[in-house]
């Protein structure tokens, strides 16, 4: 058996496990493949054993792959830091849900283009719950009143939350940011702002799905685990403007 199916049936059975210690139903956590630097032809084997979700840091990849990937269906989303000027692309080659909004004039420019289109776009908000400079997302206490904004924007549809949790041996540390995401979302859920879903919870990758299932993630993100190591370290997707 090839080893993208092997590895995907080991983080699928990690995800079943931690669900049901958690006392929550396996059907309630979704898989994304996080397919930086991933080959389409890699992807394909992973969409062809049956996953359906696809998530990209950069508009680059995703137009580089669009043809290999046309004829497999699949769901493709945006978790990369979005520079404005790349929005185009995004709609262009049908990424239908961007995980990474996280400042009122990128929202603000998504709302100009979608109009102009007459498209539609779901995104979560990107929360930086781990305090660190290098990753991008919305500061914790900034991000009520952004999704506030956020929502007044007819074209984009708020369906939840992401983060990247703190990288670290400490539990405890990891847990913190995956907890103060799902209060965040307990909060804006109690504001019942109009448009507005609080159903998502994207956080958990590699190393820490366990514990963001038991915080309740509803999407885990997960590269390294199934394609195996990345050529580029992550600082070259998440702390530069590329
Ligand atoms: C790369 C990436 C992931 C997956 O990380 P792994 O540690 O490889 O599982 C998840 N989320 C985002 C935003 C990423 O860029």
């Amino acid at each position: 058996m090839h080893y993208i199916i092997e590895n995907i049936a080991r983080i699928r059975e990690r995800m079943k496990q931690a669900s049901l210690s958690a006392g929550r139903n396996p059907e309630d956590v979704r898989l994304l493949l996080a397919t930086k630097t991933v080959s389409a032809q890699n992807i394909k084997i992973a969409l062809e054993a049956g996953e359906y979700i696809i998530g990209e840091n950069k508009a680059q990849e995703i137009k580089s792959k669009y043809d290999d990937l046309m004829d497999v269906p699949h769901q493709k989303h945006f978790i990369g830091h979005l520079q404005t000027n790349k929005i185009k692309e995004l709609l262009r080659y049908d990424v239908t849900c961007i995980q990474s909004v996280d400042r009122y004039d990128l929202a603000d420019k998504l709302q100009s283009r979608l109009k102009l289109e007459q498209k539609h776009m779901d995104v979560f908000i990107q929360v930086n719950t781990s305090n660190e400079e290098s990753k991008f997302g919305v500061a914790p206490e900034r991000a009520i009143e952004l999704t506030k904004q956020v929502s007044e924007f007819a074209n984009i549809h708020i369906k939840g939350l992401m983060t990247i949790g703190l990288f670290s041996a400490e539990e405890k540390k990891v847990r913190v940011c995956f907890k103060l995401l799902k209060d965040l979302q307990q909060q804006i859920a109690a504001l019942n702002l109009p448009g507005v879903d609080m159903n998502e919870l994207s956080m958990g990758m590699s190393q820490d799905l366990e514990f963001a299932i038991d915080e309740g993630s509803t999407m885990v993100r997960v590269g390294t685990a199934i394609f195996g190591k990345r050529l580029y370290p992550d600082s070259y997707y998440w702390n530069e403007e590329k």
